[in-house]
């Protein structure tokens, strides 16, 4: 046995008694069914007014039958065939005969009694289970038998007498063996006397409940216009969210602090007999709603849900409902509805309401309260809810890690400095599952302490043969990011792979894009293909916003005429922003820069330029041109005699030659001009090929942003059709600043 209960929304329409129907059916295949029916909505409301026009003796009470009895109708109308239309409509008109009798019998009371009250709203469930019982009967295939809830569910005083109501629920199902749906009525009742009463108003529930206990029903199934018991009312919250499980107790106190979805007395018979309710949406009949059961699962616990009502009600409910002391009676309470709530939840809803007037939060039985103005009451739940019920479970990235050079041990500790912070920005946990250096890697799905790194990479496994990357295949974890810190161009060579077996790959690593642009294209392809990033904004300009920008105009279809760009590395800034006044001299800047790592291990791979053609390619590609490393004119800021020597030849050469370049650049300085190494791509028609890409000494005026760079500043110009140029301009080197770049990379992912 399942007992069905469907409220005013779910028997109002045409539509909803489809639903009805189909869901009906379906569970009759299974088992036997007990239907419980509200009034179509506002049924009883409109009722209650009659009532109370009919006493008063106001001539419009006549109207609003005639007006209810027309809705009845049309439903009647478009739902049931014609035989059956004829007999409903007769059984429907019969029942409406009786209430015009009824209305003129209180006509002369005046104010209407409590008993009349309760008796004329008994109207609307007789009306609406008729229909419903023909329409099963008639659609459901079904054998149906339509049951009197004022013969069966007895009322003794305020309280359900449910002795005798179980007995009548046996009695009834007794009398119909062969019945496989049966159709009550929800909400109504009889006294002692039995004289039509009701259970109170959203009573259905209840009824439901009631027949739930008295049949030893093995569920009982509230059908209802939302989806579930939710943590806040949908309707004042639209993030709310449905409750998927809760205990008794819990359902009992968010239907008594005031959820709208549960008549709270529903619970009790239930929890009684031990039957799970189950709260569903007539309207998505497949979503799992709530469940209310004995032993809900673990995440039943902790903050439940929010609720608000009158201060003032309080008062009134049941005597066993823990309860704080109301500071002020107009307030409206905010309660929040847990089970073994954590400790600090009164401080957390403390700091949630921090810029909204309250009375000091309270905690009473196992749920928080707070009074406030009736005013700010949707404000208060939409902080509250906020802060207990909007969160992102974390999602856990699992970084791979390869190169442990300057960036990489940078990255390392941003991620062991930052991490919890990381985390509540972003939603995503950084977990450092591989770490190599070029001769050793460790690797672990839990997890790599950063800390730890130092110590366990010299006992790691070898690396050598592209190890690493094959033990991270092997793992095939899911977010996984692989993090090129390396200089390395056969990691390139590997992307693909990566992406192939579902990584995302960040690198800083502007070797592996320094290939023929068909690899180049191939491999961004690739990364699309499998759904997956590929970043690599730290290349150009390292924490500067360049690639963004370039990509930004491009997604916008903004042409690029030009890129301009001094982006060279430290060794390049070094020269091209000497000023002659440093006490040092540039070799001696130099050998510095290169003793503690901020060049490349021979320096003069970047004055060569080879440096800056990378960087140039990137650019480039990035704006839609397909360069080739050999399309790029390079003229080295040095001449040959440079390049073909020794290290410590071409220091003493550089040494040589200093007094001549410090004597150039005064001669400059005299003509407001100076020399920058400029890596250039231009449009230009007169070439075959529409574009040119330079990377050369170039003279520049101080109406050039060039100009002004200082220190190992970078400036990129990008020249789009039809608007200024944007130039991009800051510091561009430094480890800690790729590495922050990387981590930025690494959360937009
Ligand atoms: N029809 C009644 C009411 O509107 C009972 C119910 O729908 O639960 O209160
Ligand atoms: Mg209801």
């Amino acid at each position: 046995m399942k007992v069905l209960k469907f409220g005013g929304t779910s028997v109002a329409t045409p539509e909803a008694i489809g639903r009805l129907v189909r869901i009906v059916s379906s569970a009759a295949k299974q088992e036997k069914i007990i239907v419980v029916c509200s009034a179509i909505s506002k049924c009883t409301d409109a009722l209650i007014k009659i009532g109370h026009k009919a006493a008063s003796s106001d001539s419009s009470a006549g109207a609003d039958i005639e007006t209810l009895k027309c809705r009845h109708h049309a439903l009647i109308e478009s739902v049931l065939n014609d035989r059956n239309k004829v007999e409903a409509l007769s059984e429907c008109d019969a029942e409406f005969e009786r209430l015009s009798a009824f209305a003129q019998s209180i006509s002369a009371e005046g104010t209407i009694s409590e008993t009349s009250l309760d008796q004329i709203q008994t109207f609307g469930e007789l009306l609406s289970t008729r229909i419903i019982a023909r329409c099963l009967s008639e659609e459901g295939g079904v054998s149906v038998q339509w049951i009197d809830s004022r013969q069966i569910v007895r009322k003794s005083g305020q309280d359900v007498d449910f002795e005798a109501t179980n007995a009548n629920i046996a009695q009834v199902l007794a009398a119909h063996p062969d019945t496989e749906v049966f159709v009550a009525q929800g909400f109504i009742a009889s006294n002692k006397n039995g004289a039509p009463v009701t259970l109170g108003r959203g009573g259905s529930d209840f009824s439901a409940s009631i027949y739930a206990a008295g049949s030893c029903a093995r569920v009982v199934e509230i059908w209802t216009d939302v989806p579930g018991i939710m943590t806040s009312d949908p309707k004042k919250i639209p993030f709310a969210t449905t409750i998927p499980y809760l205990s008794y107790a819990s359902a009992r106190a968010m239907a008594e602090f005031g959820a709208k979805v549960l008549y709270p007395p529903t619970v009790e018979p239930a929890r009684k007999a031990g039957i799970p309710i189950c709260i569903l949406n007539s309207f998505e009949p497949d979503a799992q709603g709530s469940l209310i059961i004995a032993n809900p699962p673990h995440c039943a616990e902790g903050p439940l849900g929010l609720t608000s009502l009158p201060s003032s009600e309080l008062g009134r409910l049941p005597a066993d409902m823990i309860v704080p002391k109301v500071q002020n009676c107009s307030s409206e309470m905010i309660v929040l509805v847990g089970n073994s709530l954590p400790d600090n939840a009164s401080a957390r809803a403390e700091k949630a309401l921090q810029r909204i007037a309250h009375s000091p939060v309270q905690t009473a039985g196992d749920n928080v309260f707070v009074e406030v103005d009736p005013e700010s009451s949707r404000d208060a739940l939409m902080s509250m809810h906020r802060e207990f019920f909007e969160f992102k479970p974390l999602e856990v990235v699992h970084l791979f890690i390869a190169g442990y050079g300057a960036v990489g041990h940078a990255l390392t500790a941003l991620i062991r400095d930052h991490v919890k912070e990381i985390a509540g920005r972003s939603g995503k946990f950084l977990r450092i599952a591989g770490v190599s250096n070029s001769s050793r890697f460790v690797i672990n799905a839990a997890g790599i302490r950063p800390a730890d790194i130092d110590t366990l990479l010299p006992y790691g496994q070898e690396a050598s043969g592209g190890a690493f990357f094959d033990a991270i295949g092997q793992m095939a974890l899911r977010n996984a990011v692989v993090v090129d810190c390396t200089d390395s161009e056969s990691i390139g060579a590997r992307y693909e792979e990566f992406f192939r077996r579902g990584m995302s790959v960040v690198s800083c690593n502007r070797r592996a894009f320094a290939v023929p642009y068909a690899r180049y294209s191939a491999m961004k392809a690739a990364a699309a293909d499998y759904g997956l990033s590929l970043k690599y904004d730290t290349t150009v300009g390292t924490s500067l916003p360049v690639l963004e920008s370039i990509a930004g105009n491009a997604f916008s279809g903004e042409r690029t005429l030009a890129i301009e760009a001094v982006v060279s590395c430290t060794l390049n800034n070094i020269i091209t922003s000497y000023d002659g006044a440093n006490t040092e001299s540039i070799a001696t800047l130099l050998r510095r820069a290169q003793d503690i790592g901020l060049t490349e291990k021979d320096p003069r791979s970047d004055l060569g330029g080879k440096d800056a053609l990378r960087k140039l390619l990137i650019l480039a590609r990035e704006a839609g041109f397909p360069l080739e490393a050999d399309e790029v004119e390079i003229t080295p800021m040095l001449e040959k005699e440079f390049f073909d020597c020794g290290i410590d030849e071409f220091y003493q050469k550089l040494s040589a030659w200093e007094p001549r370049f410090i004597e150039r650049e005064n001669e400059l300085d005299n003509m407001g001009m100076r020399q920058r190494f400029v890596a250039s791509i231009r449009r230009d028609a007169t070439v075959p090929k529409g574009y040119k890409a330079q990377i050369k000494m170039e003279l520049v005026g101080m109406e050039s942003p060039f100009f002004w760079i200082s220190g190992t500043e970078n400036v990129v110009i990008i020249r789009n059709e039809g608007s200024a140029p944007l130039v991009i301009k800051g510091p561009g080197e430094g480890s800690l600043m790729a590495a922050s770049s990387v981590l930025n990379n690494i959360l937009s992912l």
